[in-house]
């Protein structure tokens, strides 16, 4: 500081007159409201002030500083002035660098402006002082330090304020003089300086200055708040930015980082791409989140990858357009198959409303039962390629653990979604033609119910929603066309069994077969062991044979398989240049497959006493079953061997109670059972042995051993017996029919009440057959024995009776030429 800047201390204050009045020159002020007792550096920006402030500097005199109500204005008028203002002393005026001016200038006195004396050239004016009491008590006192307490909260606080502002004011004595400092010190506003200014009341001045400071601490306490989150925030993730950076050169030296940012660069930008549900993006984008924050060598950084790796993959919302043409749909699906036709046409069907109505139809849910290889995956295939979707299986033969359909939560270490998650990665779209196989094998055990899972799966209701443990959100499978496969449907649960539309798949006849392998299974090896241009024929007695003597099956798996066999071997020669016979016949099947594994037919070689042929039915298609009965002398025992099943002991023992009851119109004599043990024996075959459907066997058989009265060879029968010799319907005909001809036998005996089945079966098999309907044992009895009479040999005395002549006499439903095979005549005799 120059010389002279501090020479206000020695300008006196105006000396008042007689009335309290003052004479001086008023200097406008803008912005700002002087307080006695305090100094504060005045800015001088009009020529005018500047004059004035020389003049009165010169001369020794106070001036009064007013503001101006309006800050803006250039030249203000004394209307544009408050009344109230404040004498002041002002040093020197100092030009500055920047080419201002300012002064310092001391507040001495309150004053308000009574009389204009003159306007130019500058505005000079008489004035009041303006005297305020001081007034000092316990109550002030008490109030002077809660103000100063507040204050000196807010010099902390704030840092606008200087920390000696607090000295100055703990230092001040009087109310008035403390509320001006405090004024002056906090950034207020003109109108609430200005109000202070005016207030001369010192008590009320500081009340006001301490709800003034008040509210000022509010703010400042929530700024002060404010800034240190803000500050804690920019602190952690500056250090969390550091320590990654770090991290980051650690591993750029490592040649870790690159890969690991890049991967997860393309994830993020795959991740926008798929069109996932909302919530579904939210939580990946979580996870995402959890996955940057971690060090890339964190154990956890697997977990998730994998976990991003499988949503990013899954298909959301990608699907393929249907092609619902039911033209082109009926051309695939009788290109790659051969009947089929109520399939066929549901599913045809099923495309045909879709085409009219394409968004109210519900999928129907389709389950194809069938024994194996009668194309019921194929034709799944099939379906995918008429409608132009994708085609996913999966097997649920063997599944056990709910969680082998439902995936494991992820905090099982190595968990996984499980197989419907898994398939429709595969499907790569959201509507795919998706089979589960098998679903008549799901097991069951403390692992959970994986049937309750597919029940899940396959509901309309539920499965736009389906969730897997380990995806852990809904997953829509709502778009996905859904076909399942069964051998049986004994073993599907009800609940299961209402979400589907069965439809049947059933064995083939020779003939069909002979058709397929020619039409479908051929050219199919042929391509795919790269003989098209090797001039490979089957003739079709070598299909013939392939089909008698090398497969014995209700589908045509095994033929495929054959058929594979022979061109392999022929590929095998072709590769290695050698010389091959492309035509196959019957004759070169012994060289190409070696020894047939079955021998003509599975039917008896002779005809023969106790000995039946039953129709049997399982899983994999149809079977015959040769029933075996000895008597031996005994004490009236009856004992079943060949592992068979309760049901069938019980139809034994009926079939037994059922001989008994009838052994006079038999020829069998009473005694003959109490000293004779009966032993019936199942010998073992492909079939489970049970249920009641070979109770007309097992009576015939018996009949037939105490009597002695053969069984023709080429008969099978199937049915169940009452105790009263009623021949009850029995299941799985179709299957049993077909397996009758299969083994070669040419006449079937059934119950009269299957005959409405025969319509399902082909007519190409019932053209060879003879189906005999039959209602009671007497009917079966009459067809199936021999009518010479012979003594059973347990019987004592040889006299047998002529048994009594059937009462029906049964007459078959087809007539057919007898098989052109090396047997006997398959008819018997008709009384
Ligand atoms: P499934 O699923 O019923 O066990 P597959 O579909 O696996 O049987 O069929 C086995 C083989 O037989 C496949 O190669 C299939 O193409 C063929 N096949 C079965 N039935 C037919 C048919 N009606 N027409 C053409 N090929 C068939």
């Amino acid at each position: 500081m120059g010389p002279g800047v501090n020479d206000f201390y020695s300008i006196k204050n105006a000396e008042p007159d007689a009335n309290g009045m003052i004479e001086a020159v008023v200097i406008p002020l803008r912005e700002v409201v002087l307080f006695p007792n305090l100094v504060s550096p005045l800015f001088i920006g009009r020529d005018r002030s500047f004059t004035a402030i020389v003049q009165a500097h010169n001369a020794g005199h106070t001036v009064i500083g007013v503001a101006q109500k309006d800050p803006e204005l250039a030249e203000p008028t004394e209307d544009d002035l408050y009344k109230i203002g404040t004498e002041i002393a002002v040093g020197r005026p100092l030009r500055m660098p920047d080419g201002m001016t300012s002064a310092l200038a001391q507040g001495r006195r309150r004053v308000e402006i009574v009389e204009i004396l003159s306007r130019d050239p500058v505005l000079r004016v008489r004035a009041k002082i303006l005297e305020e009491k001081s007034r000092k008590n316990r109550e002030v006192e008490a109030l002077m330090r809660a103000v100063l307490t507040l204050f000196q909260k807010c010099v902390d606080l704030d840092e606008d304020i200087p920390d000696e502002a607090y000295i100055y004011a703990m230092n001040v004595e009087e109310p008035g003089w403390l509320a001006d400092l405090i004024a002056s010190a906090l950034e207020l506003t003109l109108p609430e300086r200005q109000a202070l200014l005016e207030n001369i009341d010192p008590v009320d001045r500081l009340r006001k200055v301490s709800v003034i400071l008040g509210r000022e601490l509010d703010v400042l306490e929530l700024e002060e708040q404010i800034q240190t989150q803000v500050q804690s925030e920019v602190d952690r993730g500056q250090r969390e930015m550091y320590l990654r950076e770090q991290l980051r050169a650690i591993q750029t030296e490592l040649g870790e980082f690159d890969t690991f940012a890049q991967e997860l660069t393309d994830l993020r930008e795959k991740l926008d791409t798929l069109g996932m549900p909302p919530e579904t993006l939210l939580k990946v984008q979580k996870e995402f989140a959890r996955l940057n924050a971690m060090p890339p060598l964190s154990p956890e950084v697997g977990i998730i990858r994998s976990y991003l790796d499988w949503m990013v993959d899954l298909p959301w919302s990608k699907a393929s357009a249907d092609n619902l043409d039911v033209t082109h749909a009926a051309e695939v699906l009788n290109k790659e198959h051969f009947g089929l036709p109520k399939a066929k046409d549901r599913i045809l069907e099923h495309i045909a409303v879709r085409s009219l109505a394409p968004d109210d139809m519900k999928t129907p849910i389709l389950c194809f039962v069938g024994p194996p290889g009668t194309g019921k995956t194929s034709l799944g295939k099939s379906i995918a390629d008429a409608l132009g979707r994708a085609f996913v299986r999966v097997s649920l033969g063997g599944v056990r653990d709910e969680a082998e359909i439902r995936g494991h939560r992820r905090t099982y270490i190595g968990a996984l979604p499980g197989r419907i998650i898994h398939t429709m990665r595969r499907a790569g779209t959201v509507n795919p033609v998706f089979m589960l196989d098998e679903i008549d094998k799901l097991g069951q055990d403390f692992r959970g119910d994986p049937a309750a899972a597919l029940l899940e799966v396959l509901d309309p209701e539920q499965n736009n929603e389906f969730t897997d443990h380990y995806l852990d959100v809904p997953y829509d499978l709502s778009k996905v066309m859904f076909v399942t496969t069964a051998n049986t449907l004994d073993t599907l649960p009800s609940a299961l069994l209402d979400r589907l539309e069965v439809i049947e798949f059933t064995g083939y006849i020779e003939e069909d077969k002979v058709v397929i392998a020619k039409q479908f299974l051929i050219a199919k090896q042929i391509k795919a062991h790269g003989l098209a241009d090797s001039g490979v024929i089957f003739e079709d007695d070598a299909l013939r044979t392939l089909i008698r003597e090398y497969t014995y099956e209700a589908g045509v798996r095994n033929l495929d398989r054959e058929i594979a066999n022979i061109c392999r071997k022929i590929a095998r020669k072709v590769a290695a240049k050698e010389p091959f016979n492309a035509l196959v016949t019957a004759d070169s099947l012994f060289e190409r497959l070696g020894a047939p594994l079955y021998l003509q037919s599975k039917a008896e070689e002779t005809d023969q006493v106790g000995v039946a042929t039953g129709l049997a039915w399982s899983e994999g298609g149809g079977d015959i079953l040769a029933v075996e009965v000895t008597l031996m002398l005994g004490k009236g025992d009856l004992a079943i061997t060949g592992s068979i099943g309760d049901t069938m002991k019980e139809s034994a023992e009926a079939a037994l109670s059922y001989v008994r009851s009838r052994a006079k119109d038999l020829g069998i004599r009473d005694s003959a059972f109490a000293k004779t043990d009966i032993h019936i024996h199942l010998p073992e075959g492909g079939v489970p042995k049970d249920g009641p459907s070979a109770g007309i066997t097992l009576a015939t058989a018996m009949i037939s051993a105490f009597t002695g009265r053969k069984i023709y060879r080429t008969i099978g029968m199937t049915g169940e017996v009452t105790l009263r010799g009623r021949v009850l319907p029995i299941g799985g005909f179709k299957e049993k029919v077909l397996a009758a001809q299969r083994a070669g036998l040419t006449t079937v005996i059934y119950p009269k009440r299957n005959e409405k089945d025969l319509i399902d079966i082909p007519k190409a098999a019932l053209d060879k057959m003879t189906m005999i309907p039959v209602s009671t044992m007497e009917d079966v009895l009459g067809i199936a024995l021999e009518p010479a009479i012979v003594k059973a040999k347990v019987t004592r005395k040889p006299r047998a009776k002529v048994p009594t002549k059937p009462t029906i006499t049964p007459k078959p439903t087809t007539k057919a030429p007898p098989r052109n095979r090396k047997t006997p005549p398959a008819l018997p005799p008709v009384s």
